[in-house]
């Protein structure tokens, strides 16, 4: 019978399911080993699924796999590892989880054997006589001999086909290699300083073992420097390292010193289409790429041997998932570390207070770099209290007089708000209307050129009133001040400086931002008015006057790391600011001085910050001395999705975990769906585990309510 070894394959199939199938394994096909692909009938219908175990005794009867697709495991067995822990940790089903793992063309099925990537030289100094009668042929080897080495596709552009390319090779005039990773370390002129040099041998002496290095240190204060010769380490023991960069920060600049340093790199991020990504996933996989730089998806590539993680701007929130699995690729980057026994590295300017906790209680190490090299000073701060100003455009008089005054004195001033637009609020003076959102409880943000109300949640659009649709009163006014406001402003103030904007609606590409920043190398007077893009990126030497315009919304706001952020987010502003000489000043607008964050921020720094906002989160019981988890539903009935949340509820109410709510979530309505949310909060987090553990088990059943578990939230409210 069919009761041999391994004749029970269980498959992961992708489907938001919470268990594993079984199906036996017919006679004229191998045991698969796990990791593999398989086609399975599921339903109706066949699925791709992955192996993830295989066992004897059949207990019922199975339907059999129908095909293998792969003759090696395309997981290895490190990640196979991981999806438990993704399945278990997050409570998210395990079908899915192994979707989020896999590229889209490997889910599909498609062979992960490539065709090689040709690339095309041109030989010779001169346009071979042999092609001067053929027109376009010679063209296209005048267009390669200019451009040098270029890959089918890119000689595409200058009118190439393979047929045609294939005759100019046969013609000896080009001749094709096999494109390839070309991997070597550069020497490097750069002396690393006694920190530098501290930090890389704390993490090089232990490249065999487990260990977490947090590196804290300015912006420019050297920490690049740092992940390279720890990089270089590991290429030379011949295995592979991988960097995580927050999405704004992943420019082709951050690559190029990884390129300059080491031939060549393999990177991940989300504009990519879903071939190339396939692509680098199987470079890495084979072991060609051995540096791989990428956003937070970037965790879950199949290295063959790799030797070190680093995470860089490990607070930045953008490492969180909000959807899906919602993991977060800094706290997923420890843990595989850890069952890699490898070191995991943690960089950053602003360090989260999860990590500063965790370095507390000695569970990681802590590296500083306090200088730059070359001594730069930090900027001073200066709080302008704006009780009783008049503010013109979000901006009050003391503000725009040393916004005059640096512009005065030739430099540029970056001035940060953190909200695109016009003007938050638009409403009748009259009778007190509000634009509304027809889909979300929210209100819209007024637009400038073109003039128009968009929701910043749905994006759904509105034209602008000019009378009011309650009351046909035409005093209609914008209330509040965004990017597009300031910006007029300051072109009014200051007609001949030139003002740039930076914000979703002016720049969407990482090359305009960069392009944008390369005109501020130039050390003529300029204003750049922007939102959070502006806080990462390169030094800008010439900027010497960072001005905020609001603090109060981060450090007032009702989610407890409201504080956090915008302490980050003012801290990498500032820190973009000023050179030697002419150290940055930084003026923040607040209707609150006194407020504890920001005289600590002000007065004393980061360092300052997180010693207030520990002690605060300590005695609220809040993260990192608590762990949270939120449960969020939704239904187009607002009954329902807090009837279900009760009954969720209910199930958790046996065990050692408070439970806040069901409330409305913040956003109450959103596309026409009514939000409720729970947030379950325990000192203990295998507590926490538990009670979610149970929910999953005993969940309602339900056709009309969409829910979610999220573990370790990053947005509370
Ligand atoms: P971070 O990653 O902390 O922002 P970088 O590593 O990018 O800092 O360093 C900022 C600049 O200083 C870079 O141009 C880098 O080449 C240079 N640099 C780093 N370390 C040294 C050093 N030890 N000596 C001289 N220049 C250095
Ligand atoms: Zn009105
Ligand atoms: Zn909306």
């Amino acid at each position: 019978m069919d009761a041999t070894l391994g004749s029970v394959v269980h498959v992961a199939v992708p489907r938001p399911l919470r268990t594993t199938f079984e199906y036996s394994l017919p006679s004229d096909l191998p045991a698969p080993l796990p990791g593999t692909r398989v086609r399975v009938p599921l339903g109706k219908s066949h699925v791709i699924g992955i192996v993830t175990a295989l066992s004897d005794h059949p207990t019922r009867s199975m339907k059999p796999i129908e095909d293998i697709l792969d003759a090696a495991p395309i997981l290895t067995a490190d990640l196979l590892k991981l999806a438990s822990w993704l399945a278990d940790y997050y409570h998210h089903p395990i079908g899915s989880v192994y979707a989020a793992l896999i590229p889209t063309l490997a889910r599909r099925g498609n062979p992960t054997e490539f065709e090689p990537t040709l690339i095309w030289i041109a030989v010779g100094k001169s346009t071979p006589t042999s092609l001067d009668r053929a027109p376009r042929q010679r063209r296209l080897w005048e267009s390669l001999s200019k451009t040098g080495p270029v890959t089918t596709n890119e000689a595409r552009k200058f009118g190439a086909t393979l047929p045609l390319l294939r005759k100019l090779e046969e013609k000896g005039s080009i001749i094709s290699q096999v494109e390839r990773a070309d991997y070597r370390i550069s020497p490097s002129d750069i002396k690393p300083t006694s920190e530098q040099t501290a930090a890389i041998r704390a993490i090089t002496a232990n490249l065999d073992q487990f260990g977490v290095h947090t590196l804290y240190g300015v912006t420019g204060s050297g920490k690049t420097e740092v992940y390279l010769r720890v990089i270089e380490n590991a290429l030379k023991q011949a295995k592979q390292a991988v960097v995580l960069v927050p999405e704004i920060a992943l420019t082709p600049q951050t690559t190029a010193r990884f390129v300059e340093r080491f031939g060549a790199a393999g990177v991940i991020h989300s504009a990519e289409s879903d071939r190339e990504r396939f692509r680098t996933w199987a470079r890495v996989a084979s072991g060609e790429h051995q540096i791989l730089i990428g956003t937070r998806s970037a965790i879950f590539s199949n290295f063959r041997d790799l030797g070190v993680i680093v995470v860089d701007e490990e607070h930045d929130p953008s490492f969180k998932q909000t959807e899906g699995l919602r993991y977060s690729a800094r706290d997923v980057a420890v843990i595989r570390a850890q069952m890699l026994g490898i070191p995991c590295v943690l960089g950053s300017a602003t360090p989260s207070l999860e990590t500063i906790a965790n370095v507390d209680r000695k569970r990681y190490s802590m590296a500083r770099i306090s200088e730059r090299p070359g001594s730069r000073k930090m900027p001073t701060f200066r709080v302008v209290d704006i009780r009783g100003e008049r503010l013109n455009g979000g901006l009050s008089q003391p503000l725009l007089t040393v916004i005059r005054r640096h512009l005065n004195n030739n430099a540029q001033v970056l001035v940060f708000i953190n909200r695109r637009g016009y003007a938050p609020t638009l409403c009748c003076s009259r009778c007190g209307w509000r634009a509304e959102c027809d889909a979300c409880d929210v209100r819209l943000t007024l637009h400038q050129s073109p003039k128009l109300l968009q929701c910043h949640h749905c994006l759904r659009r509105y034209p602008a009133p000019t009378a009011c649709p309650e009351c046909a009163s035409e005093e209609i006014v914008a209330l509040g001040a965004g990017t597009q406001r300031v910006e007029q402003t300051l072109k009014t103030e200051f007609p001949d400086v030139p003002t740039l904007r930076v914000d979703r609606d002016t720049t969407r590409s990482q090359t305009q931002l960069q392009n944008l920043f390369s005109t501020l190398t130039n050390p003529s007077r300029r204003i750049l008015v922007g939102t959070q893009m502006l806080a990462k990126g390169h030094h800008l030497p010439n900027v010497t006057l960072v001005a905020v315009v609001n603090a109060d919304n981060g450090f007032l706001s009702p989610d407890f790391r409201g504080p956090e952020r915008t302490a980050q987010l003012i801290t990498q502003v500032a820190g973009r600011a000023g050179r030697a000489e002419r150290p940055g000043e930084v003026w923040i607008q607040s209707y609150d001085p006194a407020n504890p964050n920001l005289v600590a921020l002000t007065e004393y720094g980061y360092d300052g910050f997180t010693k207030t906002e520990m002690q605060h989160r300590r005695i609220a019981q809040l993260p990192p001395f608590t762990v949270m988890a939120m449960l969020r539903a939704d239904a187009s009935n607002p009954n329902e999705s807090e009837t279900f949340l009760l009954q969720l509820l209910a199930i958790v109410a046996t065990f050692d975990v408070e439970a806040l709510g069901p409330v409305t979530a913040p956003l109450a309505r959103k596309s026409g769906r009514f939000r409720h949310q729970a947030l379950l909060v325990s000192r203990r987090r295998s507590e926490i585990q538990r009670a979610l553990e149970a929910v999953e088990n005993k969940v309602p059943n339900q056709n009309s309510v969409r829910w979610s578990i999220d573990v370790d939230p990053i947005d509370t409210f």
